[in-house]
């Protein structure tokens, strides 16, 4: 479905992903594990064209995308939860799950969908009318991951979902992740620091060190690996 081939990209002099190459099939939840400011973040922005890519090719559904701009990308089925959620703060919950569906115009559908959200979220059901930066921290990450499912993607970007939740409300976000995969069918590319919680929802993993991938491979084989165990799992 996505395929990433040697590609770079970076800021200025800094060459932050080096000659990335990444494979995700359609159906999968693939997680991209790292330390801080290894380029986990950075490879998600040039999948969705925020970052330009300086080298390297990127295809999705079998057409080239790295040059193309962030908006044909997301019309092309590609929708990225960023780092820190960034919702609307001043609009309602309902507003900001409008937002989402900016794009489309089949109305009974849309409709549905927000049915389904606040079935997936029934906290965001109850908030509806309530300014979304008055939500907790929890509450936020729900509504920009329903707000992204809003945009029907055929491939969600999630960036460390868990970053800054109580342990209750990352196990929460993690199986919700699980849970929209398998109704939904839609393919996820989840990064973490977090690599624990990660694998264990995961098919197959990445671990990205210094703007490279050093190791590939299943889920539960890099659970297994006592460098990851060592480096990532706290073992
Ligand atoms: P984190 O978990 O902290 O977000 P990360 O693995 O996602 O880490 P990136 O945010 O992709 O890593 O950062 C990769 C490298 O690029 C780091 O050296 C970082 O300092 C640098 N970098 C990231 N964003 C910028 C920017 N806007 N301008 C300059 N350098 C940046």
């Amino acid at each position: 479905m996505l395929k990433l081939q040697n590609v770079q990209a970076g800021y200025g002099n800094i060459l932050a992903i080096k000659d990335v190459s990444l494979e995700i099939n359609e159906g999968e939840i693939i997680t991209l594990i790292g330390a801080n400011g290894a380029g986990k973040s950075t490879t998600l922005m040039t999948i969705c064209g925020v970052v330009p890519s300086r080298a390297g090719k990127i295809s999705f559904l079998g057409e080239e995308i790295q040059d193309k701009e962030p908006d044909e990308i997301v019309r092309m089925g590609i929708c990225q939860v960023p780092e820190g959620r960034h919702i609307f703060p001043l609009l309602t919950v309902r507003e900001n799950l409008d937002m989402g569906a900016f794009l489309r115009s089949d109305h009974q559908e849309i409709k549905k969908d927000i049915d389904y959200v606040f079935d997936l979220f029934p906290i965001l059901a109850e908030r509806k009318n309530q300014d979304g930066g008055t939500l907790s921290g929890g509450e936020q990450q729900m509504l920009a991951m329903s707000r992204a499912l809003m945009a029907r993607p055929k491939l969600m970007l999630l960036d460390e979902p868990s970053m800054g939740l109580a342990p209750l409300v990352i196990k929460q976000v993690f199986e919700i992740i699980k849970k929209i995969n398998k109704e939904s069918g839609t393919t996820i590319f989840l990064v973490e620091q977090n690599a624990n919680q990660a694998l264990h929802i995961a098919d197959r993993g990445y671990v990205m060190e210094n703007g490279k991938i050093t190791l590939a491979g299943r889920a539960e084989e890099l659970l297994g690996n006592a460098e990851i165990q060592k480096a990532y799992l706290g073992i």
